[in-house]
């Protein structure tokens, strides 16, 4: 089996690849790594081979991982890409820096008025549903705008861009349907003004098609990490 630091070569040559193929610029693409259900000693080895960005999906595994490289506080940033209870909200605030997945806006309101002062800005993203599946968390784009201008007002978070998961397919052309809705989105929201420079879009299956359709930050966990367990780990 490969080892991560050779996974993420593999990984990085593909976002390179795609970007020579759709003619982007390939600095323009962040690889997230996902780590979710990963233990602290991969995070560690895909550190030493350069990676920065670490995604997480489940709150109470993440904090524990978080304190467990308390060491690393500084020189990497964790994003919550799952989705968020408000119980939770607190400890969110206090020890990510980016989440991806806000969806409604009593939501935001807490995470901005939880995040410490002495911190930067909470970097946020709306999930938008794309696909229009009705057991997918996100919101439903016609009320994406809306929602977009309501969070970007708030102090103490810094409203980057969109995220999503749209429905797996095989072909390119059915990949990139949904992912390129969701840059018209993004689009439509910049000439309103506000300034987004994040579509985070992209997983192991798709990350050419969203490169093609102007992803920004792809998140990779199984092409990195593995393939991982059954899912039997709790949903926050
Ligand atoms: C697990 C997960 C990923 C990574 O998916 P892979 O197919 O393993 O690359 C990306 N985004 C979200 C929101 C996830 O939950």
């Amino acid at each position: 089996m490969a080892s991560i630091a050779e996974n993420i070569l593999q990984v990085r040559g593909r976002i390179a690849a795609a970007c020579r193929a759709f003619d982007r610029l390939p600095t323009s693409v962040t690889l997230l790594a996902v780590s979710k259900t990963c233990p602290g000693v991969s995070v560690r080895e895909a550190f030493a081979a350069g990676e920065r960005d670490f995604g997480e999906n489940y709150v109470q595994e993440a904090l524990a991982k978080i304190d467990e490289l308390a060491d690393l506080r500084g020189q990497v940033r964790w994003h919550l890409i799952g989705p968020l209870q408000s119980n939770k909200a607190r400890e969110v605030a206090t020890h990510f820096d980016w989440v991806h997945a806000i969806d409604r806006m009593k939501l935001a309101q807490r995470l901005s008025d939880l995040r410490p002062p002495e911190l930067p800005p909470l970097q946020v993203c709306l999930q938008v549903n794309i696909s229009g599946e009705p057991s997918k968390s996100g919101v439903a784009p016609e009320a994406a705008l809306a929602l977009a201008h309501e969070v970007a007002a708030l102090p103490r978070l810094k409203l980057r861009g969109l995220m999503a998961i749209p429905e797996p397919a095989d072909d390119p052309a059915a990949q990139r349907a949904p992912h390129r809705a969701l840059r018209k989105l993004f689009e439509a929201m910049n000439a309103q003004g506000l300034g987004l420079d994040t579509l985070s879009i992209g997983m192991s299956a798709d990350l050419e098609a969203a490169i093609a359709e102007g992803a920004t930050c792809v998140r990779i966990g199984t092409a990195i990490f593995g393939a991982r367990p059954a899912k039997s780990v709790p949903t926050s």
